[in-house]
Formats: structure tokens, C-alpha cells, sequence
């Protein structure tokens, strides 16, 4: 099998050592990827440095036909590109299509906010003391960023940290997963197609240790991290005076109102427990349902639950594949059989083939077992009936995390309740806590991390307001 290169400056390089990347549906080699050295790793991020005032005076025109070519690209292979997903990361091929399909949106979002992309003149003269001045206010990037990524969308979550880099003009050096480097090294490809200057991006599948040296170099002054809290929380720990952000994770709550419509509830909340093999940091983790509607509800989600087409993530129809690995599958069943000695009823699934965990839903589960508290990351998820929505709410609350919530409810003053009292990134109205538009401003409090991706909230994250007080005028 060919050994894929890395991006170095803008150029394919090959390294010293080689990585290897298996499907984790049947274990099978689907691609060996050359491993930067030292030597390369810092003559990247001396690249990105010694490109970076270039990266920022960058013609909005040629930021936004860089943008865009990228977005038509993506659409033109995204065939290869979903296909190669699917193989490096277990994701079925639909829901793999979908993440090229919106990556190809992420780009070309970026490439028309690049376009409004325009710093404001203040005038200063609103006191007689600043009579004769005025304030030109622009956002700059703080400096190159370090865009490091996780296996779960390992093309369009690399698309949200490359496409506003380059949007503002920022140089972006990418660590990709381990286990999913293969399609943002296409996408590196691709970006190298572009008139973008030498520097102004790398993809370096390093191994985490190296990856601790790229966060603590100061030519690096942001780092954009998306993954795990307790590697997130770690690295903002060890770099206090760095710009960093983090998209950590969750365990969602679709919140099922009596005034809900209990089918649509039902189907969704089935496919976005499970969707990816739940592991989507706001996949639905926890149902929490008026004890009114509560029987009629699980009798339409048991049979959507049980409907799901589970299996092999090549086919067209599968909705339901492996997890990203053997090991991850085991610790999901580890979580649920904790649940079940604790007093858990399983009225779905909670078995394990290989990697492939059946899409599960659990009763009765005592409050601090794992899967309630902690991220899963698998498709499980726990029921809770509550008696009303202030328990509701409390209990949506109750949550180390908070990316978003999803409520099902046809009242608008429950919704803007709901928008008040809910402690997340983002309250979905009528649907999962899944839904996430690629341009609409996303991201977490309390554990969920800190600092906002969708384009233009991203754009903002990476730069800082400068301001030129003219005088005399
Ligand atoms: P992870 O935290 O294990 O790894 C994320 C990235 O960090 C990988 O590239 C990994 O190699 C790298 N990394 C690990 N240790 C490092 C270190 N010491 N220094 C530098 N880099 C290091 O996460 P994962 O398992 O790949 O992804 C799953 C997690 O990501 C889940 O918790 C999920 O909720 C979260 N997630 C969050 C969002 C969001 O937008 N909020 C989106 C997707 C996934």
C-alpha cells in the first residue's frame, strides 16, 4: 500500500516513521501515512511564523478564491472522500457523505464571510476632549494557530478550524487524530492547489507527544483544540497565556415535553442517540420525558430504536456502525453493565459484536452511574421521567457539561424559558440536541470548554480588536 504524505508548508513531504490506519469495522489496513520528523515539524511552525504578517495583508480576493476552490473541490471528490471517511473511521457511508457535504458548506461559508470581513470607523468626537479624532477598529489574528482535531468528524471539524483561519489570513498547522488522519491529509491536497503562500498551512500527523511540543511553542500563540475535557483542560493548563479554545465534549439531553410531538420526538431522538455510534459530543445521551407522556412515548421509540439498520458501514442503508474501535466498544459495555448491577433496566441493545455496540436504551438508571454522568460516546441512552418543566430544566442542568440541549415543545414561552434557564451552548427548539448548522455559532459552557466555532464566531475567536486613533481631522 502506498505511503501517504504529509503537508508540509504547503508541500508533500514523507518523514522517517509511518503510521498505520485500520478500519475499525474488520480491523483491515486502509492506509499508511509517512510520519513527520523533529526537523520537519519545526521547520513548519518556522514556516507558519515567517508567514504570518504575508497570511494577514492577504487580499480578501485571494483568501476567498482559496476558500472556494477548496469547497468545489470537496464537492467534486466527495465520493472518494466519504469513502475514505467510512474506511478510516467506521462512519457509515451516508452519514459520511454528509460530513464531505458539509464541509463543502464550511468552505464556502467562509469564503463569503471572508468577503464582509471589514473592520468599523468610530467616531471619537462624541466628547469635547477626543474633538478632531477618530478610531479605525480592525480584528487581527493573534498569530499562526494550532488546529488540533478528533477522530469522530475528521474532515469537517478540520474544515472548522482551517477554513476561518485562512478566512482572517492566519497560518494553521493541523495535528489530526491518529486514528483518522487519512482525509484531512486529502484535504491538504487540496488546499496545496491553491494560491495561498508557502506556510500558510501544514497537516503533520504527529503522535501526542510531539503534539505537546507544538502546543508549548511560543510561535504558536492559539491553539484550537477539539476533543476530550481532560486532554483539553490539560493542554489550556499548560499554556495559561495562550489564546486557546476548546470544543470538548458532553452527554446531551433531549428534553420531551407532554405538549410534544411524540412521533418526531421518538424518531429523532432514536437516530441521533445512535447516529455515529454516538459518538457526536451532543449526540443524545440523556431523554429526559413528562412522566404524562412518558409510556407513550417509549412505545414509538422502542420500535424506531429497534428499526435502526445497524451493520456493515460501507452499505448505503446502514445507519448504525462500529465504534471508532474494539477497546472504545468495550468500555461502552463496561459503562452499561456498571449501570445494570446499580439497578438499571435494559430496554434495548446492550450488546457488544467486535466493535459494533447495539444501539441501547436504559431505564432506572441510578443517577450517579456513568452513563448519566459522563460522556459516553456510544449509542446509549438513559430515560428519565420528570413531573414538570422546572424538573425538567433542573435536571438538564444537572451536568458537568453543557454544549446543547434539544426540547421537544410546541409553546413558544416554554422555548424562550428553556432558552433562559438552560446552562448550554445552544437550546434546539423542536429537535435533538444534535442539530448543529455549520455556520451558526457553536460551542459549550462549564465543562464543554470555552471560545465559539461556525464561521463567523470562529473568525472572531482567532483575532483581536485592533484600533489606529487618527488625529487632527
Ligand atoms: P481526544 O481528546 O482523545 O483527542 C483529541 C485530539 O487531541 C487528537 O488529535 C489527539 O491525538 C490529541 N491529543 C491527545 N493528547 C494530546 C496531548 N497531550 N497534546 C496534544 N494533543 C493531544 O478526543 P477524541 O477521542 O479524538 O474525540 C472525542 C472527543 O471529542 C469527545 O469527548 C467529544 O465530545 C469531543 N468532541 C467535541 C466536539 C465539539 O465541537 N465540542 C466535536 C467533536 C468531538
Amino acid at each position: 500500500m502506498d505511503v501517504r504524505t504529509f503537508w508540509l508548508a504547503g508541500r508533500p513531504a514523507t518523514g522517517d516513521a509511518e503510521l498505520t490506519v485500520t478500519n475499525p469495522d474488520d480491523g483491515r489496513e486502509v492506509g499508511r501515512v509517512s510520519v513527520p520528523t523533529d526537523a520537519q515539524v519545526e521547520e513548519a511552525v518556522a514556516a507558519a511564523k515567517a508567514v504570518a504578517r504575508e497570511a494577514a495583508a492577504l487580499p480578501i480576493h485571494v483568501r476567498a478564491e482559496a476558500l472556494a476552490h477548496v469547497s468545489r473541490r470537496l464537492a467534486e471528490r466527495s465520493d472518494e472522500i466519504a469513502h475514505l471517511i467510512t474506511a478510516e473511521n467506521g462512519k457509515p457511508i451516508f452519514w459520511a457523505r454528509g460530513e464531505v457535504s458539509r464541509a463543502v458548506s464550511t468552505f464556502r461559508f467562509a469564503a463569503e464571510e471572508t468577503r464582509r470581513w471589514s473592520g468599523e470607523v468610530q467616531r471619537l468626537d462624541t466628547e469635547p476632549a477626543a474633538a478632531g479624532r477618530m478610531a479605525y477598529v480592525s480584528r487581527v489574528p493573534y498569530g499562526p494557530v494550532l488546529a488540533i482535531t478528533p477522530f469522530n468528524f475528521p474532515l469537517n471539524l478540520v474544515a472548522h478550524k482551517v477554513a476561518p483561519a485562512i478566512a482572517v489570513g492566519a497560518p494553521v498547522v493541523v495535528k489530526p487524530a491518529p486514528a483518522t488522519p487519512l482525509s484531512s491529509l486529502v484535504l491538504g491536497e487540496i488546499l496545496a492547489e491553491t494560491e495561498l503562500p508557502a506556510g500558510m498551512f501544514s497537516v503533520l500527523p504527529v503522535a501526542n507527544e510531539r503534539a505537546s511540543g507544538l502546543v508549548l511553542d511560543p510561535r504558536l500563540p492559539v491553539v484550537s483544540f477539539t476533543g476530550s475535557a481532560p486532554v483539553g483542560y490539560a493542554i489550556a493548563d499548560q499554556v495559561p497565556r495562550k489564546h486557546v479554545t476548546l470544543e470538548l465534549g458532553g452527554n446531551a439531553a433531549a428534553v420531551v415535553l407532554a405538549d410534544a410531538d411524540l412521533d418526531w420526538a421518538a424518531r429523532r431522538v432514536a437516530l441521533f442517540s445512535n447516529y455515529q455510534a454516538g459518538q457526536s459530543c451532543i449526540a443524545v445521551q440523556r431523554v429526559i420525558v413528562e412522566r404524562s407522556v412518558y409510556d407513550d412515548f417509549v412505545a414509538r421509540l422502542l420500535p424506531a430504536v429497534a428499526g435502526l439498520v445497524v451493520g456493515d458501514p460501507a452499505d448505503e442503508k446502514t445507519q448504525v456502525g462500529p465504534l471508532v474501535s474494539e477497546a472504545a466498544a468495550e468500555r461502552v459495555e463496561e459503562w452499561v453493565r456498571e449501570a445494570v448491577e446499580g439497578g438499571a433496566r435494559v430496554l434495548a441493545g446492550g450488546t457488544r459484536v467486535g466493535a459494533t455496540f447495539a444501539p441501547t436504551v436504559l431505564a432506572d438508571v441510578p443517577a450517579d452511574a456513568k452513563v448519566c454522568r459522563e460522556e459516553v460516546f456510544g449509542p446509549v441512552m438513559v430515560l428519565q421521567p420528570v413531573d414538570s418543566v422546572d424538573e425538567a430544566f433542573a435536571a438538564v442542568n444537572d451536568s458537568a457539561y453543557g454544549l446543547q440541549a434539544g426540547v421537544f415543545t410546541r409553546s413558544l414561552d416554554t422555548a424562550f424559558r428553556a432558552n433562559r434557564e438552560l446552562e448550554v451552548g445552544g437550546v434546539i427548539i423542536g429537535d435533538v440536541p444534535s442539530y448543529r448548522a455549520d455556520q451558526m455559532p457553536y460551542g459549550g459552557v462549564k465543562d464543554s470548554g470555552v471560545g465559539r466555532e461556525g464561521l463567523r464566531a470562529a473568525m472572531e475567536d482567532l483575532t483581536y480588536e485592533k484600533v489606529m486613533v487618527l488625529t487632527g481631522l
